[in-house]
């Protein structure tokens, strides 16, 4: 059964299947609605239904909660149509034009950059490039029908060798494969781009960008695509890693900040160890950020890596001005089918 899914701000509209989710019918349409984790975790493609029946799977309290749902609040990537459908919800132009695609890549390079990050350079066939936009991710398409989500860490400009920076997760059945069994000349299918994870170049406001661990690779992409032209605007890019062996490619993080006049960079430690030796800012990153910054109320801040890290920043950050609307993030949500 096919249903029309009509968005009540712009009269754009889609067709739904009712055995697909209203997320992937929006953007097989190329109509892009916020989105991040796809898995019903980050809650970015919160909707109010206006008409219409859905039918919604399971979406924590803490995603939705009981009012919201009584509201007509939907989370559209675990939403399907049971009728046509009106839908209260953003749309977001700046990446309706780039064609969601599934490629055969081949792996190039694979190095450890630190104890627990795998550089991964995949290589795609000749005359082949994926467009997107530095920040946003693809899935892996995994030969047991699985799909797991890694953001590109190369600008755009290079977008026929995409750069990874794989993040080890014990026990976790992709990440181990790429430390222990993948070798270079090895295919990888993938599909994207996915995420509206991206530098708003229309904001006219400083922007604090805040990495935790891995969350660094799409920050490099967007920090390495603002050095291929004028940075006219100011920027601060917070890293928080754990101890001062979390901080991969430290070298080249420090040589955007030097050749960069308008970005600032402090890295935060939050366990350091005695080897260390650290004279640098310790504790939560969210929390030194704060410090430097006790009023956010200009701000527009982009935050990339763990969860926690994030509703942390969501919690926290509107008290101290930020205002609603000017969080950008990509959380690291895994999905729900790990091992
Ligand atoms: C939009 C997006 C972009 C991402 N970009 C990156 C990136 O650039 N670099 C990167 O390293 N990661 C990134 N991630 C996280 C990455 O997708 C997961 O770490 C990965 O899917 C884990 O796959 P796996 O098969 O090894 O683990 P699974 O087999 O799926 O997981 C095994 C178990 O480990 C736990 N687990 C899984 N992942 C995590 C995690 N991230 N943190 C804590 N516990 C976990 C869970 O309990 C899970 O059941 C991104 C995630 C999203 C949603």
């Amino acid at each position: 059964m096919t249903d029309r899914v009509t968005i009540s701000s712009s009269g754009e509209s889609f067709t739904a299947e009712q055995d697909e989710n209203l997320l992937a019918a929006a953007l097989r349409a190329g109509i892009v609605i916020p989105h991040n984790c796809r898995n019903g975790f980050c809650g970015s493609c919160r909707a109010r239904v206006v008409s219409g029946e859905i039918e919604m799977g399971e979406v924590k309290q803490e995603v939705i909660s009981d009012a919201q749902r009584e509201q007509g609040y939907i989370l559209c990537c675990q939403a399907s149509s049971r009728s046509d459908v009106e839908l209260d919800v953003e749309t977001i132009d700046a990446v309706a034009d780039i064609e969601i695609r599934t490629l055969p890549t081949r792996v190039k390079r694979l190095e450890k950059l630190s104890h627990d990050v795998m550089f991964m350079e995949l290589s795609l066939p000749p005359n082949e490039a994926l467009r997107f936009r530095a920040g946003q991710y693809v899935d892996f398409l995994l030969r047991n029908g699985k799909r797991r989500s890694f953001s590109m860490a190369n600008p755009p400009s290079r977008g026929n060798q995409l750069e990874f920076h794989i993040r080890k997760v014990p026990g976790g059945h992709f990440t181990t494969q790429v430390f222990e069994a993948m070798q270079e000349k090895d295919m990888l299918r993938l599909q994207g781009p996915f995420g509206t994870f991206f530098l708003r170049e229309d904001s006219d406001r400083p922007a604090i960008l805040i990495a935790g661990g891995t969350g660094l690779a799409p920050m490099k992409s967007i920090i390495e695509q603002v050095m291929e032209g004028d940075c006219d605007w100011p920027l601060h890019l917070y890293w928080g890693v754990r101890a001062e062996e979390d901080l991969y490619l430290e070298d080249d993080v420090n040589a955007w900040a030097g050749r960069l006049e308008c970005l600032q960079y402090t890295p935060v430690l939050s366990e350091p160890q005695d080897s260390d030796d650290w004279q640098g800012a310790t504790g939560w990153v969210h929390e030194a950020v704060v410090n430097d910054y006790p009023d956010l109320s200009a701000y527009d801040v982009y935050a990339s890596g763990p969860p926690p890290m994030i509703s942390a920043i969501q919690k926290l950050f509107p008290h101290h001005g930020l205002e609603e609307g000017r969080l950008y993030f990509d959380s690291f949500e895994y999905t729900s089918d790990g091992a």
